[in-house]
């Protein structure tokens, strides 16, 4: 009786971000609908250079959405039919998906099963001869170990693209997660920290080769009208979008700093906490990174149960929150390697230990800058009343 009465958490809230900065937003689009300029223009510019500006990269590119950044930065790299490049199973399909789309042949490194993110070891553990770029991701929010990984890859001669989609605004030392390699790939999906009304995405460089590389492929290999140079793709940044994300990218350090708040709580509260014989681990930070928590994750830990009944507990925890209104989610249920399109590059499923325990242990909590102290505190009561 008493759930009836409970207001639903959801995991992501984006009608309560909208309503902060609403005003703002219609009349910016308003402005944009009425302007006449509606692909690649001004507002575009504009937008590209504030971000650039904000994450102190020479060059940003705007385009579709973050799966063709992928893709325009692997044609830019020259990346071709046959060649390796070493990425993460755990991650998003779009990662793996661009490199088998340019008709090379992904290859799995395993994660670190306390961060999420790519191991360097992992990495130089998978170089061979035909081995030519990385794709790293900077998982949930944190970075990747950049400082071993850019040492490895300058030592083999391969490139680095880094996935930043779930992270920007993510600091490593003293520069900003995406501008470390050679390019950076970032998506404004709705869910993203920094996201658009639709589909948005963008590339950094600090190449001006590579920026020249990267404008011609969006626009169909031309950087003349009608004159085509290179094979390329039709993925442009509209305005609207453009005019949306100037406005948000102002706001994106702040809530930013409002989910590392969340997660902090969480932290406190919910660390060590048993749930059924096993023991609630809580996001663990490396020392070179921030982390601002796209998504706040939690593992499942017993070195007593198997791998099914850590899962099962997994299933039951958020099926207990769920009976108290609270959605959480698993990303990614199913890694890479043992997805159904992949089978043919012949993994068993346990060639990757820590991403497939990641994927039977993990689960993402509610978490975004407008969530309540309350609703915080009902999230952590479900977590260890259970
Ligand atoms: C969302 C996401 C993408 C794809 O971005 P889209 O804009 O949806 O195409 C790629 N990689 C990762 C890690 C993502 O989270």
């Amino acid at each position: 009786m008493e759930q009836t009465t409970l207001k639903p958490i959801p995991l992501l809230d984006l009608q309560a971000q909208y309503k902060q900065i609403q005003s703002e937003i219609e009349t910016a689009v308003i402005d944009t609908l009425r302007s006449g300029h509606y692909v690649l223009g001004p507002q575009v510019k504009n937008f590209e250079q504030s971000a650039g500006e904000f994450l102190g990269a020479k060059h940003a590119i705007g385009c579709a959405n973050g799966s063709d950044a992928l893709y325009i930065a692997l044609l830019a790299l020259d990346i071709k039919p046959g060649d390796e490049v070493i990425t993460t199973p755990f991650t998003y399909v779009a990662t793996a998906e661009a490199i088998t789309q340019i008709g090379a042949v992904p290859v799995f490194a395993d994660i670190d099963i306390n961060t999420f993110n790519i191991k360097a070891s992992d990495i130089e553990a998978k170089i061979g001869p035909k081995t030519r770029a990385i794709i790293v991701v900077h998982l949930y929010g944190q970075a990747c170990e950049m400082t071993e990984i850019m040492e490895l890859a300058d030592r083999h001669g391969l490139k680095v693209i880094e996935d930043t989609a779930q992270s920007f605004g993510t600091k490593y030392l003293d520069k900003f997660a995406g501008t470390i390699g050679d390019i950076g790939t970032y998506s404004f999906y709705p869910t993203k920290n920094l996201s658009c009304a639709g589909d948005g995405g963008m590339l950094t460089t600090n190449s001006d080769a590579l920026n020249e590389r990267l404008r011609r492929i969006r626009a169909h290999g031309s950087s003349r009208r009608y004159y085509h140079d290179e094979l390329g793709v039709n993925s442009r940044l509209d305005e609207v979008q453009a005019a949306i994300l100037k406005i948000k990218l102002k706001h994106i350090s702040s809530w930013n700093q409002a989910r590392a708040q969340i997660a902090s709580r969480y932290d406190i509260a919910l660390s060590g906490r048993e749930f059924q014989g096993c023991t609630i681990i809580t996001p663990s930070l490396i020392n070179n990174s921030t982390h601002i928590y796209h998504q706040y994750t939690i593992r499942l830990e017993s070195n007593k149960l198997s791998l099914e009944d850590i899962e099962s507990k997994r299933n039951l925890l958020r099926e207990r929150l769920l009976a108290q209104g609270i959605s959480s989610e698993i990303y990614y249920p199913l890694p890479l390697h043992m997805q159904k399109i992949y089978t043919d590059l012949g993994y068993a499923d346990s060639a990757m230990p820590n991403s497939l325990l990641a994927s039977k242990s993990i689960l993402c909590l509610p978490v975004y800058p407008e969530l309540s102290n309350s609703d915080q505190d009902r999230v952590i009561e479900a977590l260890i009343k259970n």
